[in-house]
């Protein structure tokens, strides 16, 4: 009797998880990997949207398109897991599963901020950073205000990158002498956890002229007077407003034992949760490190799929017990004027968790871009059927 191995979410997770499971089990598995959405995009190029360089169709890759053809994907939401009766339910099927893989990301709650839908914009959704460019196109002048609303989000690197891209940006332009640009964090310092990139993110803000504004907690917006209201501070008024809206588990995985109102527990030597033979990797999940949490960010998914692969492989075959995870990955970051620095981690590996700023350089452009395309390659062909070359 053939076994079914149901993954869902079709993001850094549930991609490499499917394409490696299916490279290493024969046929008398089915692996069916269901997503909302008919496409996938790597996380940074909603900079290349936001920014213009690409438009929102030249940075999807869909997933008609996968490579491993013996993956199954499915098109549909996902309304319901039923751990009881080993059923997820979506809006057109039910399906059973042998073994079950999570991998549903987060969600984004712009709505938790008052006033933020009304009176301001993100870049973390394709949609947000479509709807960005062109007020960035036409912004001449003015004050913008860039805000991190809390922890946790995604790519602890992402807003500090926009910052120095606004900057760039506007400085092609011309107009970025009448643009007064400021960055509102919630934490005591810029990314504190990574060594060394407290100072050079510091030094990289002064340089720019950019005011970082630490221990800035935004609480919501007056979209009418566009004010920005601040935790225990006088309120700031703005022209621009851009945020990290805060992040949460997505609504089915909330509502369901596995995460019982929020981020799904696992054991995180092999990702499994308290559920036989249910895993679950990537942002949906929360794995706690002493006083910190494994970043969410689509290497450390990706990194945790290998595991929950392995895991499911040992007990199927028997054959080649799997490492335990070690939330070791990489984040780039746009330091601007064309160079980019690496954050490389090192969370569960070690005695302690590391985290090291490298860089910024010229040369880890190439390792930015191959990331890129070392992951469209192996998850896709091209449109016409070949692999990405
Ligand atoms: C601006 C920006 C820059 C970034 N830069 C980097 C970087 O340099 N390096 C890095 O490692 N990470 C980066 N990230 C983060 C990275 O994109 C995410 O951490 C990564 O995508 C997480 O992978 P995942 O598989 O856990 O979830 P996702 O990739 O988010 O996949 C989850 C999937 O689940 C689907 N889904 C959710 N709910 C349902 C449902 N009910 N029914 C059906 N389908 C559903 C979604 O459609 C989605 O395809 C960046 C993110 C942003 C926003």
């Amino acid at each position: 009797m053939g076994k079914e191995i149901l993954i869902l979410g079709a993001g850094f997770g549930g991609l490499e998880a499917a394409s490696i499971l299916r490279e290493r089990l024969d046929d008398s598995y089915s692996i069916t990997l269901i997503d909302k959405n008919d496409h996938f995009i790597i996380g940074f190029s909603k900079f290349e949207v936001m920014f213009g360089r690409r438009t929102a169709g030249q940075v999807k890759s869909f997933y008609k398109d996968l490579a491993h053809e013996g993956v199954k994907f499915v098109r549909d939401t996902i309304e319901l897991i039923d751990l009881e009766r080993k059923k997820v339910k979506t809006r057109n099927h039910t399906f059973g599963y042998d073994f079950l893989i999570v991998g549903l990301g987060a969600e984004l709650a712009p709505e938790a901020t008052p006033g933020f839908v009304e009176g301001g914009y993100e870049f973390y959704s394709l949609e947000g950073a479509e709807r960005l460019y062109p007020v960035l196109d036409k912004f001449t002048a003015g004050t913008i205000l860039l805000s991190v609303f809390g922890k946790p989000y995604k790519c602890p690197p992402a807003p500090f990158e926009a910052a120095f891209q606004l900057h760039d940006f506007f400085t092609v332009r011309g107009v970025r002498d009448a643009i007064e640009l400021k960055m509102l964090i919630p934490a005591p310092a810029p990314m504190p956890n990574a060594k060394g990139a407290a100072e050079q993110l510091r030094r990289r803000f002064r340089e720019r002229n950019i005011t970082l504004l630490t221990e800035h907690k935004v609480t919501g917006l007056d979209p009418v007077s566009r004010q920005a209201h601040i935790k225990g501070r006088e309120p700031l008024a703005y022209d621009l407003f851009i945020g990290v809206p805060l992040h949460r588990a997505p609504e089915v995985v909330r509502e369901s034992s596995l995460g019982n109102g929020g981020w799904i527990k696992v054991d995180h030597r092999n990702l499994a949760t308290e559920f036989e033979n249910v895993y679950a990797v990537g942002d949906v999940t929360q794995i706690p490190v002493g006083d910190r949490a494994v970043p969410k960010a689509g290497a450390f998914a990706e990194a945790a799929a290998r595991v929950v692969a392995a895991d499911i492989i040992y007990k199927i075959t028997g054959q080649d017990r799997p490492m335990p995870f070690e939330a070791t990955g990489v984040c780039f970051l746009e330091f601007g004027g064309g160079q980019v620095a690496q954050v490389s981690a090192n969370y569960l590996g070690g005695p302690k968790p590391e985290s090291v700023l490298e860089g910024p350089s010229q040369a880890l452009r190439a390792g930015k871009e191959s990331f890129e395309h070392d992951r469209l390659r192996r998850w896709f062909r091209q449109p016409n059927g070949e692999s990405y070359g």
